[in-house]
């Protein structure tokens, strides 16, 4: 059977899939939940992959699971993600009144073409034809899972890193496969949209303590050492560095102060920022943590104080395939009119795909269907169309073009592939990090 045939049978069975994965995003943006502990939407996502037919194995990095659906013939392993949390947004319409969680960033949206192409697979039977796999994987906390939530899972040895695709990377979900995709929503754009990042930027984060000396605020700051002054003087230094910035980099650098001090009337001895810097390449990367970090040192210094400094493992930049993109935007061309395809060099956001894509070729479409800003209150999806169906037609769409023909085109992505690194240099790079 051609693949023109074998896309239309998937298209239909997507299309008969549309309401019961339009009620499954509808329900799911309305109880959303923070990264490592999604798990409601774990329970509800596979209870979709047994109703159509699947069997997930659950509790892959906590609240992960994978569904694999088989050809029955021996060929290439294609792993289809979703991620399952929100981001923290109190303003949001749906917000947890509790945890604050809200799906702003549109993960509810993911995981919908995740089912959407799930259940066009299995009821259109257009795998039987075609060879290998198609592991269809729900993935846990892409915003990096919280403090509170990481450490007693860290103590109990269930993870070590912040994020879920990192977690599935260590815990081996990811060894026998070769291709991975996933769609992402773009903002203010309800309309359809066919948009690719070549690169999304790499991110570290620092938690910076400044350690000072105690004394009254009035009598006698003169014995003090202000540890927020400190910080102070360290973000003022990095500030006046960003003319230096080398913009091909695409360099970010923001941060939050998360203790600045006791009480007014004392001069503080503790003071806490976490930082966050971000570049398109991970020797950029590398490069602006230096200078930022001495910075701060410099600016601890110059008052007297100490600075301690704790990298958390970050992400890595992520580089998008040229011909998996392509596949993707040929098989567009029937549904998105040419003026919505647009290319930028660098996408000014991270994901933890971006790991995935130092060790097998990635494919990472921006979709349409949404109106309102990405991580704010006035983000949602106004299009399922466009948001949901759309997206899983053309990946499912560039899955038979990989897979047909004994998974030739596959195989010919992954043999033009470069890997950025091995697994276990992947695994050292982050541990190295920790202990810098
Ligand atoms: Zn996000
Ligand atoms: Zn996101």
């Amino acid at each position: 059977m051609n693949t023109r045939a074998l896309k239309e049978r998937l298209y239909e069975a997507i299309d008969r899939s549309a309401e019961a994965v339009e009620r499954y995003v509808r329900d799911i943006q309305q109880h959303p939940e923070l990264g490592f502990a999604e798990y409601r939407t774990a329970e509800k996502m596979a209870q979709f992959f047994r109703e159509i037919g699947l069997e997930p194995q659950t509790g892959l990095a906590v609240t992960g699971m994978a569904a694999d659906l088989d050809s029955g013939k021996s060929g290439p392993t294609i792993a289809f993600m979703g991620e399952l949390d929100a981001i923290v947004c109190r303003q949001a319409p749906y917000a947890d009144p509790e945890t604050g969680a809200a799906h702003q960033c549109g993960h509810h949206v993911q995981q919908g073409v995740l089912l959407a192409a799930a259940a066009g697979f299995t009821s259109s039977g257009v795998l039987q034809e075609l060879c290998g796999r198609i592991r269809f994987l729900g993935a846990p906390a892409e915003e990096m899972g919280s403090s509170a939530v990481c450490q007693p899972l860290r103590e109990q040895g269930k993870i070590q890193y912040i994020c879920g695709k990192q977690e599935l990377i260590r815990q081996g979900v990811l060894d026998d496969v070769d291709i991975s995709m996933m769609m992402h929503c773009w903002s203010h754009h309800p309309g359809p949209l066919i948009l690719r990042g070549v690169r999304n930027l790499g991110a570290v984060t620092l938690l910076l303590n400044f350690y000072g000396k105690q004394a009254h605020a009035a009598a006698e700051p003169f014995n003090g050492i202000n540890a927020l002054n400190a910080a102070i003087a360290g973000i003022n230094a990095v500030n006046a560095m960003r003319e230096s910035f080398d913009e091909s980099e695409s360099p970010r650098v923001n941060y939050i102060i998360t203790h600045g001090g006791e009480m007014v009337n004392c001069i503080p001895d503790f003071v806490q920022v976490k930082v966050n810097i971000r570049a398109n390449t991970l020797a950029g990367m590398e490069r602006l943590t230096r200078r930022v970090v001495n910075a701060f040192r410099l600016g601890a210094e110059c008052i007297g104080a100490r600075m301690e400094c704790q990298a958390e493992p970050g992400i890595m930049p992520l580089v998008t395939d040229d011909t998996l993109y392509n596949l993707y935007t040929e098989n567009a061309k029937e549904f998105v009119p040419p003026e919505e395809y647009q290319i930028v060099p660098t996408m000014p956001s991270s994901s933890d795909l971006g790991d995935v894509s130092q060790l097998m070729p990635v494919l990472y479409p921006m979709c349409g269907g949404i109106e309102g800003t990405g991580h704010g209150s006035d983000f949602q999806m106004v299009d399922f169309q466009n948001a949901v169906v759309l997206p899983a037609k053309l990946l499912g769409a560039v899955i038979i073009d990989l897979l047909a023909e004994d998974g030739k085109l596959a195989k010919q992505v992954v043999e033009q592939y470069k890997p950025g690194m091995t697994k276990e240099q992947y695994l050292h790079y982050w541990e190295k990090q920790g202990q810098d």
